[in-house]
This record gives structure tokens, sequence and C-alpha cells, in this order.
């Protein structure tokens, strides 16, 4: 793939990059490894200012980086905006709390013991394109609190963010070195995981290229993180609170123009409830504005590249050849240029259709239709992937039954799943391994270290 900013709203090429050549990249190695020999030494306390310095910064410029992934990658501004402020909160969660998240734990044994946790050098992150800052800042600021250094090789098609997050992280007094971007492609990152120098990596993305990472770290015996993708469902039972779980699923199916991992995606609703669930869905599914996603009032945007329209569409095709039922949307738009896809819902789904089991990476919504909570689960469970799950329910045994049995990293009840600096954040199953965010997100990539003194 091509290095390049391309309007996903026009298809317009805006700026192209040069991939760095391998000496290129073996300098920037060897500027964070010297760095690293120092970085390491330097007081928290300072890291903490520099952290802080960045979430000013960030919060300084909102309009600026919000407006560089609108035209990178076509979020609606309103969400942008939104996503360089929460990395600011990152930056200061990390800033406030890695102090006591590193600070020395004691352990009881025959000795006297603790346990320290110390930083292990270069952390190579390989991240998506979807959330092109938060998800950079979510990796950047525990990493380099707990005395690492970063390499970030971002998805191709959002260089100039990619820089912009350098710069970032420069401007807040970080050592030169500290954190780097490398503009290289995917079939790059194994000749990186590959050096010495690189101690461990992180790949947000999908499983193909979680898979060939973890594959390329394995036999280097490097740690890996790995946040892939997910299906998740949204359980709607009979006690819920219909409207609000209906707004919220509108907004947990259409954030970011569809394109999130922790979206919800398909809706299993039992049956006494199903015809008034899906009546309110398609309202407000209707209802939202489609649009350039520089306007403030654009709920929904292009699609990111021309190969994910291309996907979602031959999906959901595919789906209602085998007999999946449209309930609104499901036609391309051809009425303006750009990656835009409406606003879909899907319902009596085919066993072995794409809507059935795939991940979804756009606005289009699947509904399942049960009998009882057993059967919810057991849909919910039918899947590979394992990422969040949303329950929909006022009853305390079924909301205890559902946080306990069903296959998830995060299980939120009458909400909507969602990332927050302090929740811990990550996968099981297909959905990948390791954990972002609160104090797990730390303690990653450090060496935890058992002292024993007589
Ligand atoms: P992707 O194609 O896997 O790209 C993600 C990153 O991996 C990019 O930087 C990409 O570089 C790189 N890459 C691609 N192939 C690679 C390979 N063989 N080896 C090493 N790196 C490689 O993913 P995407 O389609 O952009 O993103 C969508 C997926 O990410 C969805 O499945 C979504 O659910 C998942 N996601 C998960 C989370 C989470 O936290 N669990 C969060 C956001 C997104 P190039 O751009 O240069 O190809």
């Amino acid at each position: 793939m091509a290095i390049a900013t391309i309007n996903p709203a026009t298809g317009e090429t805006i700026k192209t990059f040069e991939a760095l050549t391998e000496a290129e990249v073996k300098e920037k190695i060897a500027l964070a490894q010297a760095t690293f020999e120092n970085y390491r030494k330097i007081p928290l306390a300072q890291r903490s200012e520099w952290l802080r310095t960045a979430a000013e910064i960030l919060e300084r410029d909102r309009r600026q980086y919000a407006e560089l992934m609108v035209l990178e990658m076509g979020k609606p501004i309103k969400g942008a905006i939104a996503e360089v402020e929460k990395c600011a909160l990152v930056c200061r969660y990390y800033a406030d709390n890695a102090a006591e998240f590193l600070a020395d734990t004691p352990v009881p044994s025959d000795g006297n013991s603790f346990i320290r946790y110390q930083p292990l050098g270069i952390i190579l992150a390989v991240m998506p394109w979807n959330f092109p800052f938060w998800q950079v800042c979510r990796f950047a600021a525990p990493a380099l609190m707990a005395g690492n250094v970063g390499l970030l090789k971002h998805a191709s098609n959002v260089p100039q963010c990619a820089i912009a997050l350098e710069t970032i992280f420069k401007e807040a007094g970080f050592p030169e070195g500290a954190f780097q971007t490398l503009l290289v492609g995917g079939d790059r990152v194994e000749a990186i995981v590959n050096d010495d120098r690189v101690m461990a990596a992180t790949l947000t993305g999908s499983e193909p290229a979680g898979a060939s990472l973890a594959a390329a770290a394995g036999k280097q015996i490097k740690k890996t993180v790995l946040e892939l993708g997910g299906s998740d469902p949204f359980i709607v039972l009979e006690s819920a609170d219909l409207e609000k779980a209906a707004t919220t699923a509108t907004a947990a199916r259409m954030l970011n123009n569809g394109q999130s991992c922790i979206a919800a995606k398909r809706f299993i609703v039992v049956e006494s409830i199903a015809d008034a669930f899906e009546a309110k869905i398609i309202e407000k599914f209707n209802a939202l504005k489609i649009g350039d996603p520089m306007a403030e009032d654009t709920d929904i945007g292009p699609l990111a590249t021309p190969s994910i329209l291309q996907e979602i569409d031959e999906n959901v095709q595919k789906s209602v050849a085998m007999g999946a039922k449209v309930l609104t949307g499901g036609e391309r738009l051809q009425d303006r240029p750009g990656n835009y896809y409406p606003p879909t819902i899907l319902a009596e789904i085919p066993e072995g259709s794409p809507a059935e089991k795939e991940e979804f990476f756009g606005p289009v919504a699947s509904v399942f239709r049960v009998k009882n909570l057993a059967e919810a689960i057991a849909r919910a469970n039918a899947i590979p992937f394992g990422l969040g799950a949303s329950v929909w329910t006022n009853v305390a045994e079924e909301r205890d039954r559902a946080i306990e049995e069903i296959e998830a990293g995060a299980v939120f009840v009458n909400g909507m799943v969602k990332s927050d600096p302090r929740l811990p954040f990550g996968g099981i199953k297909r959905s990948g391994y390791g954990r972002e965010l609160g104090q797990p997100g730390i303690r990653e990539f450090v060496n935890i270290k058992t002292i024993w003194i007589a």
C-alpha cells in the first residue's frame, strides 16, 4: 500500500511519501537505542511533566489534529475533536498514576522480597488508521512513562497523523529518539522485529497482520500484545429500557462511520421485544446525516478506503443473496464521490453468511432474534472473536449470568462498550491478547523483576 494521504470524501490524492530506506530505519533504531540508555534513568516526575505538556499541546491544537484525521481517514469532525481530547486524558492519566503503578511492590516470603518494574527498551507499535491519534497515545503514554522508547509504524493511509504525533512528543520535551515515526509499509515490519535492539511489539489491526507480527516476534522470543478485530454482541432482553437501548445501539454501531473494533455489530434481541427494537433502530439509523466529514452536523462520513467500501458492499450483497433481509440501506450510494456507504440493518441472518460471523467494518448492523438469555449468550459466544459485549437488562440474575458466561475482554451492562484510560482494554480468542490502559496496560512492557534479600 502506498504511503499517502488520500481524501476518502473525494478520492483525491493530497500528498504521497517515500518509504524510509533500510539504512534510514537502522539509523532511527540506533538513535532509539542510544536514547533509551539515558532515558531509562530520567526520573518519573520529569517524564510526567513532559507527558502533561504533550496533553496541553494536544488540547491547544485539537482542531488542527482533528482536521488531519478527517482529511486522511474520513471520520466526522466532532468525533475527531473528541478523540484528540481523549488523547490528552490518557497522557494525564499515566502522568498522574504511573508512579503508583510502577512502585516497588512488597511480596511476603521467607526473605525481604519485592517486585520492581523496569523498562525493556525499544517497543515497536504497529497501529491502524481508524483512531489514528487515540490508538497511538494509548500505547505511547504508558510506554514512555515506564521508561521505554517507542517506534511507531502507523497505517500507510495516515502518514501525516503519524508525523504529527512524533512532533507532539518532541515539542513536549521528550528527548530526540524517545518516540519516532517510521514511514514504512506493513511488509517491512518483520525486518524491524528481527532487529536485536527491538525488545517487544504491539499491534492493533486485523487478524492476518497480528498473526504475521506474532509469528515474527515468536521466532525471536519477543513479547507481543495484539489488539485485533471484534464482532461485539449487543444483547437486549425484555426488561431493558428499549428507547435508551436503541439510541445507544445506534451510537455504538455508527461510531467512527462504523469502523471501530468495539462497535456493537451483532444485535441479539429476545423475540418478545424484537419488532419494537427493530422499528426504533430503523428510525434512528435513517435519521443520521450522511455528508462531508468536515461539517459539524455530519453523523456519517465516508469509509476510510475504497477497499473497505468494497468489502462491506460485497459482504452485504453476499448475505442478502443467501437470504438476509434488508431493513434499511443495503445499497451503495451512487449520488456522490468518495467511499460512502449508508447505515444498513440486516435481519433474518442466514447460517454461514458473512453477516453471521464476520466483522463488518462499516455502518452495517445484523439483528438476530433469540428466545431467551441462554440462547443470546450462546449466539454471542458462537464466533471466534471475544473483544467486548453490551447487555441490556434490569434483572440482576440475568445481568450476573451474562457477566459470568459471555466470552469477551469486557462486558458493559446497560451501556455502550467504550475505551477509558482507567479501564483495562483488550480481547480473548481471535481478538488478541494482552491489555492496554489502566494499570495492566503499563505493566505489559516492563521487566517484572523479583528481588529477594536474605
Ligand atoms: P491492518 O490492515 O491489519 O493494518 C493495521 C496495521 O498493521 C497497519 O499499520 C498496517 O500497515 C500493518 N500491517 C498490515 N499487514 C501487516 C503485516 N503482514 N505485518 C505487519 N504489519 C502489518 O488493519 P486495518 O484494516 O487497517 O484495521 C482494521 C482492523 O483493526 C479491524 O479488524 C479492527 O477491528 C481492528 N482494530 C482493533 C482494535 C483493538 O483495539 N482491538 C482497535 C482498532 C482496530 P499498512 O497500513 O502499511 O498495511
